[in-house]
This record gives structure tokens, C-alpha cells and sequence, in this order.
């Protein structure tokens, strides 16, 4: 048991590279480390995503790895059964974790099972291949003992390659990615340089040892942080967007609208249905009537850009909650209207009404409606503006 001075704690290397330096690493990584399984197990916890798994597995094997470590540096020793489990544990987490990178931008396929599991293998039979090491061959211990650990070492350096080549072409984040693992080698040169070419360990090199892990884990945080934001916002665009045509959905644009009017806004909607849209369909076919959809989209959402929201309701059906209440209504849908004959090779029928004392979100909608119901009875390709009791055409 060694004994610490005044004097030892003054001194900068034992400060920095010392057995108390490597605890403080290995302290902080751990916290970094921390960071990552909670949000990883509560993500797997909401939704059962395989890259949510091998994340949380690859992160526990990476705390047992430091918890290894931190044995090892606390008793002293260099070799032995502690120092073959964390680097064996080191070789796996760090395979999982790329592995579960990957699937978080990806779905696995077959094949990316097999490389998963032949490098576990791989890692395992150099494992296997370190305790059998005296068995095999005679010589003196320290050499047997670097025969034994520099496979997994290597090993670990061919990963580095293996997955700078294969990994940051198929996700997002490359960039932070790729500098990841720039630094995950840096470390591991420096540790490879020091204990297999050095006869004393370099001070700069035992540094970067010690102290890269810990950006690395931070790149990794920041990296799975940025894309646990960006499937939030997707889930959450997917949940009030209509797929095809990438307007907001119904029950978005119902929620909207009652906020509006619930605030006491004025608020107006129109309301438009695609005009002989079956026959469209019958002769031209799905296709050609759902690009039609999706042109009409378009144009309503250009137009709702910065008036209001623009969005399907069904079908064919679509509607603007027009929110600034300066807007002419009437001039407004006519201009609608003559983009989507111009522009889609379609036409519309449309309705437009404005909110009013102790109209609710779901009338307001249907009188728009039923003033569009009108359009369509009279003619088609017109806008009508509803009153109440009829509703009157406003240009045919
Ligand atoms: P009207 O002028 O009276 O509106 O006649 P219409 O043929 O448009 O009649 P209606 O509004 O009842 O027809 C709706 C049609 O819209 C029925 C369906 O085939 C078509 N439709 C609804 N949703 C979609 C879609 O997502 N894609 C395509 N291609 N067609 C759709
Ligand atoms: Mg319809
Ligand atoms: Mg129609």
C-alpha cells in the first residue's frame, strides 16, 4: 500500500498521471458514462428500439470496463485476470456501442449480425487465446505475458479502421462521429506506444491516455443527444403531419384552431374539396391523383405560409385556418383557387367562413364546409363564402 506525502500531492505528474490521476479519470468517464445509460434506458424503456438495447448493454459493459480499471489501479496490479477483463470488456463495449450507432440511423440487417457476432467471437477467442498463453509456448513470463495481451490490443486498433470506414457514411453526425473515433485511436496509440514501445511510459503519451477517453465519451453523448432530438422531432412532426402531402393532419389543425379561439382570436378557415377527384383517379389512375393531391398541397401551403396553417382534413380535403384576421377572405380563396386550376391540373371547390361569437372550433369548420358543399352544387371550381341560413357565391 503506498502512502502519499505533501510533497506527492504537489508534484504535477503524480497530479496528472498518478494512481489518484487515473481514479479522477476514470471518476469523470464514469459520470459521462452515467449520463448516457440513463437517457439510454429510459429511451428503451418508451420505445423498444434494438439501438436503444445495444446501447444501454454496450454502455454497462464500458462502466464494467472502467469499474475493472479502477480495481486494478487501486490494487496495483498490470496483469492478471483483472487486466484481461477490461480489456476484454473494453473490446466489447466498444463494439456494441458502434454497432448500436449505426442502428440508430439504420435497420439491421441479417448480414450486420454475422459481423457482430464474428467479432464478439473474435474478441472472445483472443480472450481465450491470452489465458492459454503460457500453455502454448516457453518463455519468460513479462514476454508471454505481452504475447498474450498485444492480440486484443491490435485487435482493437483494427476496429478503429474497420469502423472509420464502414459506419460514418450510413448515419447522421458524421462528422462528431468520425472525431470520436479520431481520438478513441488517439488514446489507444498512446496506450500501445507506451506499453508496448516504451520501456518507461511517456508523460504527454500517458496523458492522452488517460484524458482522451473522456472526450470521446463526451462526442458520445453530445452525438446520441443530437439524434435523440432529432427522432423527438420526427416522431412529433409524424404524429401532426399527413404523410402524403406534408401538411398538417386533422386533428392538428381541429387543436389548433380551438386554441385560436379559445384565446379569443378571430380566426377564419377555408375549406376546399378537390372537384371529379373519383373520375381523375378512375382514368388516370392512384398515382396521378395522388401527385394531383400533392400539388394542391403545395400551393395551399405556399399560400398559408406566413396567414396561417394549412392542412388535409380528409380525403381530398383540405383547409387553411387562416389566423391573421386583416386578411380579405374572399380575394384570398380566389387566389387559391386560380393557382390550383393554373398550377395542378385540377380544380377545387371552395368555402371559407369567420369566427364569431360562441362558434366553436368544430361549426367554424363546418360551415366553411358546408358554404364549400354549396360551391359544389352551383357549379364547382368557385369560392363561396358562407352566411348563415345559405351560403352566397362570391365568383364563379
Ligand atoms: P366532387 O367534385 O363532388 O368532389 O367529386 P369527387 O369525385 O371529388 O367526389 P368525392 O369528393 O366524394 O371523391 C373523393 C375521392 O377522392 C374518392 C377517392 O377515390 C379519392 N381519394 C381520397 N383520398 C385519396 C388519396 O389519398 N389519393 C388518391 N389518389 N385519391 C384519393
Ligand atoms: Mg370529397
Ligand atoms: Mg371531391
Amino acid at each position: 500500500m503506498r502512502t502519499t506525502t505533501v510533497e506527492d500531492n504537489l508534484n504535477v505528474s503524480e497530479l496528472f498521471i498518478g494512481a489518484y490521476a487515473r481514479l479522477y479519470a476514470y471518476t469523470g468517464i464514469l459520470v459521462v458514462l452515467a449520463m448516457i445509460l440513463v437517457m439510454s434506458v429510459r429511451l428503451f424503456a418508451s420505445r423498444k428500439r434494438k439501438a436503444y438495447l445495444s446501447l444501454t448493454v454496450s454502455i454497462v459493459v464500458f462502466i464494467a470496463h472502467y469499474a475493472a480499471m479502477i480495481g486494478l489501479s487501486l490494487s496495483g496490479a498490470t496483469s492478471g485476470w483483472g487486466d484481461l477483463a477490461a480489456q476484454t470488456l473494453l473490446i466489447v463495449a466498444f463494439i456494441t456501442i458502434n454497432r448500436a450507432i449505426y442502428q440508430l440511423y439504420n435497420s439491421t440487417k441479417k448480414r450486420h449480425h454475422l459481423y457482430f457476432y464474428l467479432s464478439l467471437l473474435t474478441a472472445a477467442a483472443l480472450a481465450a487465446f491470452r489465458l492459454n498463453v503460457r500453455f502454448l509456448f516457453d518463455g519468460p513470463p513479462e514476454l508471454l505475458d505481452t504475447l498474450g495481451r498485444i492480440g486484443g490490443d491490435l485487435y482493437l486498433l483494427l476496429l478503429v479502421f474497420v469502423f472509420f470506414i464502414a459506419i460514418p457514411n450510413q448515419i447522421g453526425s458524421r462528422h462528431a462521429y468520425m472525431s470520436g473515433l479520431a481520438i478513441f485511436f488517439m488514446s489507444h496509440l498512446a496506450h500501445l506506444i507506451n506499453h508496448y514501445m516504451l520501456e518507461e511510459p511517456a508523460v504527454a503519451l500517458t496523458l492522452t491516455e488517460l484524458y482522451a477517453p473522456l472526450f470521446y465519451y463526451f462526442i458520445l453523448f453530445v452525438l446520441l443527444f443530437e439524434r435523440i432530438v432529432e427522432l423527438m422531432q420526427a416522431s412529433y412532426r409524424t404524429a401532426i403531419t399527413d404523410g402524403l402531402t406534408g401538411l398538417y393532419n386533422r386533428r392538428f389543425l381541429l387543436s389548433k384552431t380551438e386554441q385560436y379561439i379559445r384565446y379569443g382570436y378571430t380566426v377564419s378557415v377555408l375549406f376546399s374539396d378537390i372537384d371529379n377527384f373519383k373520375k381523375l383517379n378512375d382514368t388516370k389512375g392512384h398515382q396521378a391523383g395522388d401527385e394531383a393531391l400533392k400539388d394542391v398541397a403545395r400551393i395551399m401551403m405556399e399560400e398559408a405560409e406566413e396567414i396561417g396553417l394549412a392542412g388535409r382534413f380528409g380525403g381530398e380535403e383540405m383547409v387553411v385556418l387562416v389566423t391573421d384576421s386583416s386578411l380579405n377572405m374572399a380575394k384570398f380563396c380566389e387566389k387559391v383557387r386560380a393557382r390550383i386550376e393554373a398550377e395542378a391540373g385540377v380544380t377545387v371547390s371552395i368555402g371559407f367562413s369567420k369566427s364569431g361569437a360562441n362558434v366553436t372550433a368544430e361549426q367554424l369548420i363546418a360551415q366553411a364546409d358546408q358554404a364549400m358543399y354549396k360551391a359544389k352544387t352551383t357549379g364547382k371550381n368557385k369560392v363561396v363564402k358562407y352566411t348563415a341560413g345559405k351560403g352566397a357565391a362570391v365568383k364563379t
